[in-house]
């Protein structure tokens, strides 16, 4: 009997555990290792748990992932709001709310510390009246409202500038349910009668601003007119008056009443003072109300302008994956929800396809040879990643990719499920024209180790591996960390794996023990960097 055709800690199939190592069962029915807590953290906070995976629902991947939250809380919850302001500040993830979930879970800890601490963090979370809905709104899962809590609702906005404050008492007057009037009556924010602050509670719980002194000038004059052009741009019947004001005072979208957003004049200048990620949002709304049109290159200019504007884009945050979204949404025609079309102008497409990779923390070249793994299996095609509507796991997977592919000279696109796929595809295409040829690639199970067997196979020299997966893999013989040993006797000795992590669940097919291998969170715009930092050993 040949017993080593049953048991071999050099080839295990993926659907039991390799002798000799904790791993767990995944959701696919093979077995991987889970990943620590902290890594978890980071996989939630980037990727959160929005619409749940192909295998899980979106209440079991958020219970999962709190769990994991709550056992770093107990572990370090000051490491854990620092991490969160991390996260928060650097725009590292497509969307703020795991990142505001997780601090008022720690704003709820046991640990006074760690009370503290999340809330002195809350105006770097929290840095616009949306994020401090939201904040306000998970916090009642988990918390009253104690004094240490109104204080810091208090202090949030008694430190806003003046003329910050009224902008964002204008603009983002509701969310989830709650209103600056609410925030403010339970916060009771203590201010000296007449400054500007108090008008501007006063106004926001009594719809009365006390108007300033005639001669007053500075924050004064313009807090007082954007208060009176914002009244009178809610009561004005006339479309020249409105333009006007919104020309004149910067209104925002938000700002006017909704009957006047179907008019091209109306968007036209809105469009001049307009936010980059107001911006990118409306595009498809701009073209079907007939702004965005080809032949009106002012408007089209003012747009390519602004995402050709590096500074601009790095001020505003924006997340490479919602500029992702918008070249996905836009150079289709038709919007992913609502209804409508539109011609896309192929100047903006490109401008957008430039503004994704300006959006990437800078990546400097390796000059190694790189093997793009990309996972094409069923389970990658399901779901959106961060709840970013229309960006799949697998489209997703491959528009980051790309990004390493545009600095490294030396790099091999493969695709994979339950065999390796040759991939077509080059930085120099259109992302829109590889999420399709993306999207074409019919579906199959999963295999993780194929990359590392396909170089072996062909003795093809590689330096890194970087596979961007769900790491729920289960077809294969052998399991993919095997496979790289069997790849490090027979080819390169010093062959590392970085397993970019594509969802938010506890599963990983890299060796902890191992060195040579990494895990990293996909769709970080931090990610590039460190594939780039870890593929030339500096990690
Ligand atoms: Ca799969």
């Amino acid at each position: 009997m040949k017993y080593t055709n049953h048991f071999s800690t050099r080839s295990t199939p993926q659907s039991e555990p390799i002798p000799g190592t904790n791993q767990i069962e995944d959701s696919a029915g093979g077995y991987a290792w889970k990943t620590t807590e902290w890594t978890q953290l980071d996989r939630f906070l980037i990727l959160g748990s929005e619409g749940g995976t192909y295998y899980v629902s979106e209440h079991k991947l958020t219970v999962d992932n709190a769990r994991s939250v709550l056992a770093c809380i107990q572990a370090d919850g000051v490491r854990v709001v620092k991490r969160v302001v991390d996260v928060s500040e650097a725009a590292l993830a497509p969307k703020n709310d795991p990142a505001l979930f997780v601090l008022a879970m720690c704003a709820s800890a046991d640990d006074d510390t760690t009370r503290k601490a999340a809330l002195d963090a809350l105006p770097r979370v929290a840095r616009i009246p949306t994020h401090l809905f939201h904040f306000l709104e998970y916090s009642k899962a988990f918390r009253g409202w104690g004094r240490g809590f109104r204080n810091a609702v208090a202090t949030w906005y008694n430190n806003k500038e003046p003329e910050q404050l009224a902008y964002y008492v204008t603009k983002y007057r509701q969310r989830d349910g709650w209103t600056h009037r609410d925030a403010l009556r339970l916060s009771h924010p203590l201010v000296e009668k007449g400054c500007l602050h108090q008008r501007l509670y006063s106004w926001v719980t009594h719809g009365e601003f006390e108007e300033v002194h005639p001669e007053s000038t500075g924050s004064y004059r313009a807090v007082n007119d954007l208060i009176r052009a914002f009244e009178a741009a809610q009561s004005t019947d006339s479309k020249a008056d409105l333009i006007s004001l919104i020309c004149v005072h910067d209104l925002t979208r938000e700002m006017i009443p909704t009957k006047w957003l179907s008019d091209p004049d109306v968007w036209g200048a809105l469009l001049q003072h307009m936010p980059i990620i107001a911006m990118v949002r409306n595009l498809g709304n701009m073209s079907k109300v007939g702004l965005l049109t080809t032949g009106n290159w002012d408007a089209m200019n003012l747009v390519v302008s602004h995402l050709s504007d590096e500074e601009r884009l790095h001020k505003s945050r924006i997340h490479p994956l919602q500029i992702l979204a918008a070249i996905n949404t836009y150079s289709s025609g038709k919007g992913f929800r609502g209804s409508g079309t539109w011609s896309p102008i192929p100047q903006i497409v490109d401008a957008l396809d430039a503004a994704f990779y300006t959006t990437f923390r800078n990546v400097e070249p390796t000059n190694k040879r790189l093997v793009l793994a990309l996972d094409v299996s069923g389970s990658m095609g399901w779901g959106n990643i961060a709840g970013v509507g229309g960006i799949t796991p697998r489209v997703g997977s491959a528009a980051m990719a790309l990004i390493t592919a545009n600095v490294e000279l030396h790099h091999t696109f493969v695709g994979f499920s339950s065999t390796l796929i040759p991939l077509n595809i080059s930085p120099r295409q259109r992302l829109d024209d590889v999420c399709k040829y993306l999207s074409a690639i019919p579906m199959g199970g999963t295999d993780c180790a194929l990359p590392m067997l396909h170089a072996t196979k062909e003795n093809y020299y590689v330096d890194t591996f970087v596979v961007y997966t769900d790491n729920e893999t289960w077809a294969g013989a052998i399991h993919p960390s095997q496979a790289l040993q069997e790849y490090r006797r027979k080819v390169n000795p010093n062959a590392r794996l970085v397993v970019v992590g594509m969802v938010a669940n506890e599963f990983s097919i890299a060796d902890p023990a191992d060195s040579g291998m990494l895990d990293v969170v996909g769709f970080s715009t931090a990610t590039p960097q460190v594939i780039s930092e870890f593929a030339k050993g500096n990690m």
